[in-house]
C-alpha cells in the first residue's frame, strides 16, 4: 500500500490540492506540483519491513505515488551501488568517501529513477502518446519505459547530441526529432507539437512524478549508510530533479522517524563552467537563475540553460548550508578517467565534474578529512567515449 494523497503546489500559492487520479502537469500558477502523502499515517511504516524486499526503487513504494491497486512498471531502476571509493579517499585525503553509482540503472543513468516512475503513472492514466525533451539521457531512459509500457514515444533532442544517444533511442523505438539549438528549443518544439495532439509531457518537472523517482537516491543512500546520512552530497545539475527529489525525501524521512536529526547532508550543486546558471544564481543570491547564453559542455546531462525548477534547488541548496560550484570540461574529464583508473568506476563526464568539485571543496578547507561525502556518478562512460579521445 501507498500512503499517497494528493498533489500539492511547491510554491505557497493557495491552489488547493490537484487530483492524482487525472493527469496533471504544472499548477495554475506555473510551478511545479508535488506528491504528498499521508506522513502521519506513514510513521506505522518501519524501516525494519524494508529487509528481504527487491533491490529496485519500489521498495519505497510506501512513500511512492502508487494508489491502491496500482503496481509499477520496472526495468530493475534503482538500489545502485554505494561504493567506499577508498583509493580515490586517500588521494584526497578523506577516509570516507563513496560514490554512488548510478550508471548502473537501466539505460546507464539516474534518469531511469524519474521516468520509471513518471511512465508508470502515465500509463495508469491511460496516456498514448508520451513526449520528452531530453539533452540524452532522459531520451534514453523515457524510450525504455515506453517501449515496457507499449506506449508511443516521441523524443527531442538538440541536433549535435552524442550518437549514441540517438542510436539507443532508435533501439527502443521512439520517435526521434532532432533540434536546433538546446534543450530548452527541444521543449518549446515539443510543446508546439504535442499540446494540440493531446501527447502527454514528461519534461522535467513539468510532471510530478520523476521528482518522486530521483528522490528514491536519499532513501537508498540513508538504509545503505545504515541510517547515518552524510556530511556532504555532491551532485551535478542540470535540471535539478536530483537536488529537488532528495531535499524533498530528507523531509520525508524526518516526518515518519526514519531519520532523527534535523541537520541534513550539505548539498552541493555542480555545473559546467559554460553552462552555470545555478551556479551564478547562488553566487549573486538571486531566488532564480537566468537563461545561460551560447551554453556548451561535452557533459550532455548538465547542458541545460535555464531549469524550471531552478528556485527549488537554490532553496535546497541555501537550506542545507551547501553551495554551488562550475567545473571546467578539462577537470570534469580528467576526473571521470580518475574514476576509472582509481575505482574501476564507469563514470560520465557529470560523475567526473562532481569529484572535481570535492577537489576544490577540501582543498578550500570547506570539506574535513573526517566528513563522509557522497559524490553521485549520475551515468556511465559508454555514451561519451568521444570525450575520451
Ligand atoms: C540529466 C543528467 C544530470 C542532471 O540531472 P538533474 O537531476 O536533471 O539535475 C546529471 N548527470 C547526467 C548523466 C544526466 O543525464
Amino acid at each position: 500500500m501507498s500512503y499517497f494523497t494528493h498533489l500539492e503546489c511547491s510554491e505557497p500559492c493557495g491552489a488547493g490540492h490537484y487530483d492524482p487520479r487525472v493527469e496533471q502537469h504544472l499548477c495554475s500558477c506555473g510551478a511545479p506540483l508535488l506528491a504528498r502523502y499521508d506522513l502521519d499515517a506513514a510513521k506505522a511504516w518501519k524501516k525494519e519491513s524494508l529487509a528481504g524486499r527487491a533491490p529496485n526503487m519500489w521498495r519505497y513504494r510506501e512513500l511512492m505515488p502508487l494508489l491502491d491497486g496500482q503496481e509499477p512498471l520496472t526495468l530493475g531502476e534503482g538500489w545502485t551501488p554505494l561504493i567506499h571509493a577508498k583509493r580515490l579517499g586517500s588521494d584526497v585525503g578523506l577516509s570516507r568517501l563513496f560514490v554512488k553509482d548510478e550508471s548502473l540503472n537501466p539505460t546507464n543513468s539516474f534518469k531511469a529513477r524519474g521516468l520509471a516512475a513518471a511512465v508508470t503513472k502515465a500509463s495508469h492514466l491511460g496516456a498514448r502518446i508520451l513526449s520528452i525533451p531530453s539533452a540524452g539521457n532522459a531520451a534514453n531512459a523515457m524510450a525504455a519505459y515506453a517501449a515496457a509500457a507499449g506506449i508511443d514515444a516521441k523524443v527531442f533532442m538538440p541536433r549535435d547530441v552524442k550518437v549514441p544517444f540517438i542510436r539507443e533511442c532508435e533501439l527502443y523505438g521512439a520517435e526521434i526529432t532532432l533540434v536546433d539549438g538546446l534543450i530548452t528549443d527541444a521543449g518549446r518544439i515539443a510543446a508546439e507539437r504535442g499540446k494540440p495532439l493531446g501527447w502527454y509531457d514528461v519534461s522535467t518537472l513539468k510532471e510530478p512524478y520523476r521528482i518522486e523517482g530521483k528522490k528514491t537516491m536519499a532513501y537508498e543512500l540513508g538504509e545503505q549508510l545504515d541510517w547515518q546520512f552524510p556530511d556532504w552530497i555532491i551532485y551535478p545539475t542540470g535540471g535539478g530533479t536530483g537536488m529537488v527529489g532528495m531535499w524533498k525525501a530528507f523531509e520525508e524521512m524526518e516526518a515518519i522517524g526514519w531519520k532523527s536529526s534535523t541537520v541534513r547532508p550539505r548539498m552541493v550543486s555542480v555545473q559546467a563552467e559554460h553552462c552555470a546558471p545555478i551556479v551564478r544564481a547562488f553566487e549573486q543570491g538571486a531566488e532564480r537563475s537566468v537563461m545561460w547564453p551560447n551554453a556548451r559542455t561535452v557533459a550532455d546531462g548538465l547542458r541545460v540553460p535555464k531549469a524550471i525548477g531552478d528556485f527549488l534547488v537554490l532553496r535546497a541548496v541555501r537550506e542545507s548550508g551547501g553551495t554551488a560550484l562550475a567545473v571546467s570540461d578539462a577537470d570534469m574529464v580528467r576526473d571521470m578517467r580518475e574514476l576509472g583508473t582509481r575505482e574501476g568506476i564507469s563514470a560520465a563526464p557529470e560523475g567526473g565534474a562532481a569529484l572535481h568539485a570535492l577537489r576544490v571543496l577540501i582543498e578550500d578547507g570547506r570539506v574535513k578529512p573526517s566528513d563522509t561525502v557522497v559524490v553521485f556518478n549520475t551515468g556511465g562512460a559508454l555514451k561519451y567515449l568521444d570525450v575520451l579521445n
